[in-house]
């Protein structure tokens, strides 16, 4: 088929999987990998019917400039468990409430804008946490512009706090430091300032480039000063999206209520989300029947960066899924059917993220410019260590990132991570939990366990040189 669609000779098709490394017969499956491979040495681009489809949907509406607005950032609010994730969000939601807008924000549903005095808004994902955060990135939702990472004061800068940075250092989006608790005798932003310092990360006035601001979520110090400074870093990003056309977003959270039905709230990017509207998101559609914004006011539309509650969906759509707006309900219904074929086709078929075994491959055909990794290990030494020579096997063609690294157990959010980032996971001297095992098979992230660093580095460099041996 792939020969066909190419229009090449099917015995060229064979000779170039077997030149990478693939032994198949002429009615083989490849996987999308390969056909990807394969695809590209005869001069084409491959793209999954899916993203087609979605491609397809918005092909004819094109942002002319005059119609780009500034829009709200979205902001997500990471660090470590106890140093004031809910207070930082809980604060803001109330202020807001005495600042008197139009309703109380009453309702989680999983998501909230708010405006400031100056008359700006931001919009915040209620569900903090670089988990939640790296799992919809893994779906393909862009939904965090900022992240504010929080570090309490009167403790240090914390495991989850370096993991929370270098999720959203992954997925490239900038940070503000909150330091929080400032009001406890105890506190010491300094240290923690310096804490940062240690790992790169210069806050301004330490000469850096990372805004960071002393509040107390508690009270409520200084978080007007927070967000000021999160609009700061907004500016520097030029958010801009077209209101006029056709909304396309993000499922942020979906469940069954007993007497409304699916319920979902949604994250406008573009476009403009109405009543009526035909929704289309993951493996579910239907027609909106209502519409409600976090003061549980009915609404009649949704513009980009705002969170908003539809009733009307069939089903429950995954946080992360894209949703798009169709012309008609057939459509819409086809669509997400043969979603729903795909993906049962694709779970037959494991889907495979990258492996050391793939990168030789890829090199072999020049289309492989980075590799991400994930370092985990027993001591902070030979973590280090570990990092610091995988960085060195960096080529000129090839750059190796180590986009986290840190001791301990190999984590569910450490596959998380690697599954949104294409990472492949190292272990020294550690094994992964349960949890983490069992959802590196179902997404397919690559964990490969060492006891010697040499071994490790051997393999990396081995793989990079596209001479591993193919049975590990
Ligand atoms: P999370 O786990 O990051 O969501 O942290 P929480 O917001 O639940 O806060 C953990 C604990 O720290 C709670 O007992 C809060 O009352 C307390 N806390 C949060 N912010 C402050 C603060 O600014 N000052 C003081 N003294 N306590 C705080």
């Amino acid at each position: 088929d792939l020969a066909n669609m190419m229009d090449v000779p099917v015995t060229k098709v064979i000779g170039t999987c077997m030149s990478i490394g693939i032994m198949v017969s002429i009615n083989q499956r490849l996987d999308a990998e390969t056909i990807n491979i394969v695809a590209e040495e005869f001069g084409f681009k491959t793209e999954y019917v899916s993203a087609e489809v979605v491609e397809a949907i918005n092909a004819d509406e094109e942002d002319n400039e005059e119609d780009m607005v500034t829009r709200p950032p979205i902001v997500t609010v990471m660090g470590h468990v106890d140093h004031g994730k809910t207070s930082l969000l809980d604060n803001i939601r109330n202020a807001n409430v005495i600042a008197g807008e139009a309703g109380g924000i009453t309702q989680h549903i999983g998501a909230y804008n708010v405006k400031l005095k100056s008359g700006r808004r931001i919009t915040f994902l209620d569900t903090p946490g670089h988990e939640a955060f790296t799992a919809m990135r893994a779906r393909g939702a862009k939904v965090t512009d900022i992240a504010i990472i929080i570090v309490a004061a009167d403790d240090n800068v914390m495991p989850q706090t370096v993991e929370a940075i270098n999720h959203a250092a992954a997925a490239g989006v900038p940070m503000v430091f909150a330091i929080n608790k400032i009001d406890k005798p105890s506190a010491n932003p300094e240290k923690i300032k310096e804490e940062l310092a240690k790992m790169n990360y210069l806050v301004e006035d330490w000469g850096g480039k990372y805004q960071s601001q002393e509040i107390s979520a508690k009270k409520g110090l200084g978080v007007e000063e927070l967000l000021e400074k999160v609009l700061l870093e907004a500016d520097m990003l030029d958010l801009k999206a077209n209101p006029k056309k056709r909304a396309v977003g993000s499922i942020i959270e979906s469940s069954l209520d007993k007497g409304r039905g699916y319920v979902s709230t949604v994250l406008v990017e573009s476009g403009t989300l109405r009543m009526g509207d035909i929704v289309l998101a993951g493996t579910h559609h239907g027609k909106i029947k209502a519409m409600f914004n976090e003061r549980n006011v009915r609404i009649e539309e949704a513009k980009p960066s705002e969170p908003v509650l539809i009733l009307g969906l069939n089903g429950a759509p995954q946080a992360g899924d894209t949703f798009n707006v169709l012309e008609t309900e057939q459509e819409a219904r086809e669509i997400a059917t043969r979603r729903e074929q795909l993906q049962r086709e694709l779970g037959l078929r494991t889907q495979k993220m990258l492996t050391l075994d793939d990168i030789g491959r890829r090199i072999a055909v020049g289309n492989f410019q980075e590799l991400n990794v994930i370092v985990k290990g027993d001591v902070d030494g030979s973590v280090e260590a570990l990092a610091d020579s995988l960085i060195r096997l960096s080529t000129p063609e090839i750059q190796v990132n180590v986009i986290h690294k840190a001791v301990g157990q190999i984590s569910e959010s450490d596959v998380v991570l690697a599954a949104a980032s294409n990472a492949i996971i190292i272990g020294f001297q550690v094994r992964p939990a349960v949890a983490a095992r069992r959802q590196a098979d179902k997404e397919g992230v690559e964990i490969r366990l060492y006891s010697i660093i040499y071994d490790a580095i051997e393999e990396v460099k081995s793989a990079m040189e596209g001479m591993l041996s193919p049975d590990i």
